[in-house]
C-alpha cells in the first residue's frame, strides 16, 4: 500500500522537480538512511521499514534536508458523511478534536463527497483537516455525483468545486459516486472517465475508482470495461449484507479480487444499525465479550475480508472515534469461533426483517415535500423491532423537519436515487397510516 504514497509524492511534484524511486532490500534502505541522517543516532534495526514501505527523502542542492516515513494506510478511514452537529451546522471544533485523536493514532484516510450535506462536509474537511495538517500526512477522498452529470462540463465544474471547497490541491482518491446498472458509466457517452484520467495524468487525482451499489454481475461488467481505468473500488461490506441478495457483499468482494482491485469498505456498521442491535440479539455478543461494543464486531468483520485496504466509519462523536481506534489498534482478524457467533447474530436478526436503509440521504435532496425519509424509515424499523407504538410515534414527531409522511405525492424521485432499492413510497404510506 506504500505505492499510494509513492504515487502521491510523485504527482505532487508535477514534474517540476526530479522524483526518483529506489526499490531495494530493507538492509540497503537502512544503510542509506544511516549514512544520510547520522544525527538521528539510529541503529540498523531502527531504520529498517516494514515490507513494501520505506522513506521519502528530500534533497536540496544534493544534500538530504528531510525525510518522511512511508506508512501503510491503516484499516480505519474517517467517513465524513455524518459529522458532529451543533444545531443545523457542523460542529467544527468537535470535529477538530475527533480528527486530532484519529491522526494521533496513526490513521490518515478521510472520505467525503461533493453531495454530503450540500457541500458542507467538504468545507468541514478543509477546516478540520486540510488547513491544520501538512498535506503529505493524510489521504483525502471525495466523490463525483455521476448521477447528476448531464454534460461533461458538469463533471468538470463539480471536480473544481470539490478542490476549492476542500483546499486539498489534489485528491488521493477520487470516486465516481454510486455506480449501478442505471447510470451508464460503462459506455460513458459523456467521456467522464477520459476526463478524470486526464486529471490523473495532471496529478490532481492520484487514485481513481468508484463506489458501487448493485449486484456483483454489474460490478463485473463495469470492471471488465474499465479495468485499466480503476485503481480501487468502494463496496458496501458488513456481516448483515454478506449474503444479502441485493447488496451481495461477498460476491462483490470476489469480483474486486478477481480484477486485483483493493477494496475500501463503506457501511461496515450498516448506517449504525449493527451498533444498535435489539437486546435479544445484542445479548449474544455481550455475553461473549461484555466490554466490547457492538460496532467493533462489525468493524472487525469488515476489516478481516481479504483485499480490504481500509474500512470507512462515519463517525459523529469523539467517543465513536475512540471506540473505533481502540478496535483497530493491534487489529486482529475475526477468528472462526467469532465468525460462528456472528452467524448466530445473523440468524437472530433474520427473524426481524428490517427496511435496509443506511441513512445515506441520497433520497432527500430530490424530495419536493422535503420529507425526512431516512428518519421516518428509522422510526418504522424501531417500531418493527420493539413494537411500542406510542414511543415510535413520539420519535416520529421528533423526526419531522419538513413535510409529514402523508404529504408524499408519490412522485418517485426518491426511489430513483436509493442505492438500497427501497420501496420508499410504500414505506411513506405505512408511516402515514401509523403515525400521522
Ligand atoms: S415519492 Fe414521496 S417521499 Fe419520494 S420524493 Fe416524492 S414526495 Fe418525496
Ligand atoms: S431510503 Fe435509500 S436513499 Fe434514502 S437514506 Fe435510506 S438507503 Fe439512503
Amino acid at each position: 500500500m506504500g505505492l499510494h504514497r509513492l504515487k502521491e509524492l510523485s504527482h505532487r511534484h508535477s514534474g517540476k522537480d526530479a522524483v526518483s524511486i529506489v526499490v531495494c532490500h530493507g538492509g540497503v534502505i537502512s544503510a542509506i538512511m544511516g549514512e544520510l541522517f547520522p544525527q538521528e543516532k539510529k541503529n540498523i534495526w531502527d531504520w529498517i521499514p516494514g515490507p513494501g514501505f520505506g522513506y521519502c527523502i528530500e534533497f536540496e542542492n544534493g544534500d538530504p534536508v528531510m525525510y518522511e516515513k512511508i506508512n501503510e494506510i491503516k484499516k480505519l478511514g474517517f467517513g465524513l458523511m455524518r459529522p458532529p452537529m451543533k444545531g443545523d451546522e457542523i460542529d467544527i471544533e468537535q470535529m477538530k478534536d475527533m480528527v486530532d485523536v484519529f491522526m494521533d493514532n496513526g490513521y490518515t484516510y478521510f472520505d467525503t463527497a461533493y453531495v454530503y450535506m450540500g457541500g458542507k462536509s467538504e468545507e468541514a474537511a478543509k477546516a478540520a483537516l486540510v488547513d491544520r495538517y501538512p498535506r503529505s500526512q493524510f489521504q483525502l477522498a471525495t466523490k463525483l455525483p455521476t448521477y447528476s452529470v448531464k454534460k461533461l462540463d458538469d463533471a468538470k465544474r463539480m471536480f473544481e468545486t470539490s478542490l476549492k471547497r476542500t483546499g486539498a490541491g489534489f485528491f488521493d482518491f477520487y470516486l465516481l459516486h454510486n455506480l449501478d446498472r442505471d447510470n451508464n458509466m460503462i459506455e460513458d457517452p459523456l467521456g467522464v472517465w477520459d476526463y478524470l484520467k486526464k486529471e490523473k495524468e495532471d496529478g490532481r487525482i492520484v487514485n481513481l475508482g468508484f463506489s458501487f451499489h448493485d449486484t456483483a454481475d454489474v460490478l463485473d461488467k463495469i470492471l471488465e470495461a474499465h479495468h485499466s481505468d480503476t485503481d480501487f473500488v468502494q463496496l458496501q461490506v458488513n456481516y448483515a449484507d454478506w449474503e444479502d441478495e441485493k447488496v451481495q457483499s461477498r460476491k462483490c468482494c470476489e469480483v474486486a479480487r478477481k480484477y486485483g482491485k483493493p477494496i475500501i469498505v463503506m457501511e461496515p456498521v450498516r448506517g449504525g444499525s449493527l451498533g444498535n442491535l435489539p437486546e435479544n440479539v445484542a445479548r449474544i455478543m455481550k455475553d461473549a465479550e461484555p466490554d466490547v461494543s457492538l460496532s467493533s464486531w462489525a468493524m472487525r468483520y469488515a476489516a478481516s475480508v481479504d483485499g480490504v485496504m481500509t474500512v470507512l466509519s462515519g463517525m459523529s462523536t469523539l467517543d465513536q472515534v475512540k471506540d473505533n481506534v481502540k478496535t483497530m489498534e493491534n487489529f486482529k482478524p475475526v477468528t472462526e469461533e467469532e465468525k460462528g457467533l456472528i452467524e448466530e447474530v445473523k440468524a437472530e436478526l433474520a427473524k426481524t426483517p428490517l427496511i435496509p436503509c443506511t441513512a445515506c440521504r441520497y433520497c432527500t435532496d430530490g424530495c419536493p415535500k422535503k420529507l425526512n425519509i431516512p428518519g421516518f424509515i428509522h422510526v418504522l424499523n424501531e417500531y418493527k423491532l420493539y413494537g411500542y407504538k406510542e414511543v415510535a410515534k413520539t420519535n416520529y414527531q421528533w423526526t419531522i423537519d419538513g413535510g409529514i409522511a402523508s404529504d408524499c405525492i408519490e412522485c418517485g424521485a426518491c426511489e430513483k436515487s436509493c442505492p438500497q432499492k427501497i420501496n420508499i413510497i410504500e414505506e411513506m404510506k405505512k408511516t402515514a397510516e401509523l403515525f400521522d
